[in-house]
């Protein structure tokens, strides 16, 4: 594979970061991941957006330009021949020559790293055809979950607790109700309204999850924002997740119980095909 590091695009061998960068020693940095298909990038735009909140938000100056970080992306494309898959993209505070709390020097040069993933068939996994199966954990995280940081252990705990109990992902519950999936936005659909939590720093805010609920409004499908439970989840007629990777990814099973007849439901498949096609529309 061919990665980018700071401006050079390299043998992923080759690649180097320093031990001391702040995003190595204290996740102290963002990231982002943008799909492929087709080779072209799904929802760019959004993810740049998302890119510069998650920096403003610790105060990060974003190194690059929106155009910068395109040809960069495009150049990995195509340099790795990816037709399906994700680039995915880090920002990290860099590298102050030593280990300390206090930020380094304002002009302290972040850290920028690109590299792909190779994902054939992304948009036709057999999973979006049979469901996944989620269950609850606490969630444990920090209070800014609304910035895309790469501190990543706690949900990562939660993925292996959630394949130990023989399930797909978790979805995640703080005072009764559930934020989101461990890598993703949760929703469900009761009497033909999709619910899913509202925004705010509780969660992060899905650039898949904006897109679908558009759609969803566009297609008068009713749309509710607030949260809700594990049992309220067990009793909708469908259950779903949304990211960058899933598209719209039917749950089918929520803490061993089935979420309606526990297969995948029309409301999920709707807004899967929309997604999918409105999105490669638009893809640049
Ligand atoms: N929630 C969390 C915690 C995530 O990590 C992600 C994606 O990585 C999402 C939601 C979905 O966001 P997006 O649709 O922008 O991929």
């Amino acid at each position: 594979r061919t990665v980018y590091v700071n401006g050079d695009y390299l043998p992923e061998d080759a690649a180097r970061v320093s031990i001391f960068d702040r995003g190595f020693l204290m996740a102290d940095a963002v990231y982002e991941v943008v799909s492929v298909l087709d080779g072209r990038l799904l929802d760019f735009d959004g993810h740049m957006a998302r890119l510069d909140r998650s920096l403003d938000a610790l105060a990060i100056a974003n190194p690059l330009s929106h155009d910068d970080y395109l040809a960069a992306h495009r150049e990995l494309v195509d340099r790795n021949a990816i037709t399906d898959g994700l680039v995915y993209l880090q920002v990290t505070r860099g590298n102050p020559g030593d280990r300390d709390f206090a930020y380094p020097p304002e002009d302290t040069p972040p850290t920028v790293v690109m590299f792909t993933q190779a994902k054939p068939g992304l948009a036709d996994a057999p999973a979006a055809r049979t469901g996944w199966k989620v269950v609850g954990v606490e969630d444990l995280r920090w209070g800014r979950r609304d910035i895309k940081t790469v501190q990543l252990l706690y949900p990562s705990m939660a993925k292996m607790e959630a394949r130990a109990r023989g399930a797909d992902d978790a979805w995640l519950t703080e005072a009764g109700h559930v934020t989101e999936g461990t890598s993703n936005n949760a929703y469900i659909v009761r009497g033909g309204v999709i619910v899913t939590r509202e925004l705010s720093r509780d969660i992060l805010h899905g650039i898949t999850r904006a897109a679908v609920l558009r759609f969803a409004r566009e297609a008068q499908m009713t749309v509710e924002e607030r949260p809700f439970t594990i049992a309220e989840a067990q009793q909708a007629d469908e259950a779903f997740v949304t990211s960058a990777s899933a598209f719209v990814m039917p749950v089918v099973e929520i803490d061993g119980k089935k979420v309606g007849d526990g297969t995948v439901g029309p409301v999920a498949t709707r807004l899967r095909e929309i997604y999918l096609e409105e999105s490669r529309k638009a893809a640049i």
